[in-house]
């Protein structure tokens, strides 16, 4: 656990008060707030902060990239789902937080402080230590930043290397095999690692298929200057590299105060509070919950209890448990409108998956709009 650093409390200044702030337009938090505008809201001040207008959806971004979806297809307009909700909109990135004092500090320079937080602000990508600048990296997140610099790249196109080797990594060398004229795709273990074997398999044909060039069992160390080391050995040359890696931590939360696991992500109960601040909740990639894993599916299902908790937390009453479930769908897109699935351990793959896929997606942007 990590050691709780107390913030300066003179850091903040003035205040503007409310009852509830949602941070971050995740997953789960869209999920509360088509709860509130469908159903009844809580009582109070309410407002979600986010850095923009819109929250794209991870799951099409493959799509967006292999041309099968435009950008707006892939977002939720938070000002229509806000207005709906009756929950005000700050449109301004967090930049610290004091859990002791309850407030927040926002990029733009104010100060809001609030009974209750709720904290859904996902993660960050990780990228090796690098050594010269001869490699230009492009991290998958945030999106916006992503999409803009992947169409510079796009404008000229040269070899690439894509690091990570779970269902984001490959469903975007599917995606993107086509349009760079070389590409290769480095997994620290084996590709796809947690799905079924043959999900697995099923992946490296299409790859080969696409001429992707794979490379299993090969952590990256470090970048110096145009080469890729694993170890101290060169595994790849070339000047660009997309990072599709495991989650990082945000600085901020590890800084809050807010107990924190040793990675940096907010220990929370199954109430989805903080173990160290009851009256913070945190949901999605940002908490660690044992058994809730960092994907999209594990945020969604976390919303109809945190929509709960935080509505019976403003009334005073007692908060249900959020229990994780065991196993979850995965649908991972080919780039030719197919998919593959993993369920239970069995997979297939094909046109018809692909179709699958699109409706789930569809339906997941659709229901928030408002
Ligand atoms: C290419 C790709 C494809 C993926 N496909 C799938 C898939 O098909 N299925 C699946 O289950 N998972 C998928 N994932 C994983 C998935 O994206 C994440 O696990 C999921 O988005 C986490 O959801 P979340 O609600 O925690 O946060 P996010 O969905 O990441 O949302 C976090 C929100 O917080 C906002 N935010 C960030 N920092 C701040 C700040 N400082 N202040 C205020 N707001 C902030 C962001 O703007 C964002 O809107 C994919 C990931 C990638 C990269």
């Amino acid at each position: 656990m990590h050691a709780l650093i107390q913030p300066n409390p003179g850091m903040f200044g003035v205040t503007h008060h409310y009852d509830l702030l949602l941070i971050g337009a995740g997953h789960a938090h869209l999920g509360v707030l088509r709860r509130w505008a469908l159903v009844e809201r809580p009582p109070g001040r309410i407002a979600l902060i986010s850095p923009g207008p819109v929250a794209w959806y991870s799951g099409m971004l493959p799509g967006l990239l292999a041309g099968r979806h435009s950008a707006a297809d892939c977002q939720v307009e938070l000002q229509a789902l806000c207005r709906a909700a009756k929950v005000e909109l700050i449109i301004s990135p967090v930049e610290g937080l004091s859990a002791a004092q309850q407030q927040v500090q926002l990029g733009d320079g104010r100060t809001l402080g609030a009974s209750w937080l709720s904290l859904n602000v996902g993660a960050q990508i990780s990228a090796p230590p690098q050594q010269g600048e001869a490699m230009q990296l492009l991290a998958v997140k945030p999106f916006d930043q992503f999409i803009s610099g992947w169409q510079q790249w796009q404008a000229k196109p040269e070899p690439m290397a894509i690091l990570g080797g779970g269902a984001a990594g490959v469903e975007l060398a599917l995606a993107l095999a086509g349009k760079v004229p070389q590409l290769a795709l480095f997994s620290a273990g084996h590709l796809l690692d947690g799905l079924s074997p043959g999900v697995r398999l099923r992946a490296l044909g299409h790859l080969r298929q696409h001429a992707v060039e794979v490379r299993e069992d090969c952590p990256i160390s470090r970048i110096d200057n145009d080469s890729l080391l694993s170890g101290n050995a060169p595994v790849w040359r070339g000047q660009r590299l997309l990072l599709a890696s495991g989650a990082k931590a945000f600085a901020w939360p590890v800084h809050s105060g807010l107990g924190c696991d040793e990675r940096g992500f907010v220990l929370i109960a199954p109430t989805l509070q903080s173990y160290t601040h009851p009256t913070i909740f945190a949901v999605g990639d940002c908490a660690s919950l044992p058994g809730a894993r960092k994907s999209g599916v594990y945020a969604v299902r976390q919303g109809p209890v945190l929509a709960t908790n935080l509505s019976a937390a403003l009334r005073g009453l007692p908060l249900k448990r959020y229990r994780p479930q065991r196993q979850s769908l995965a649908l991972l897109a080919t780039g030719d409108g197919g998919a593959l699935l993993d369920w239970h351990g069995y997979s297939a793959g094909g046109q018809c998956y692909g179709r699958w896929k699109d409706f789930l997606d569809k339906g997941f942007i659709q229901r928030h709009r408002f």
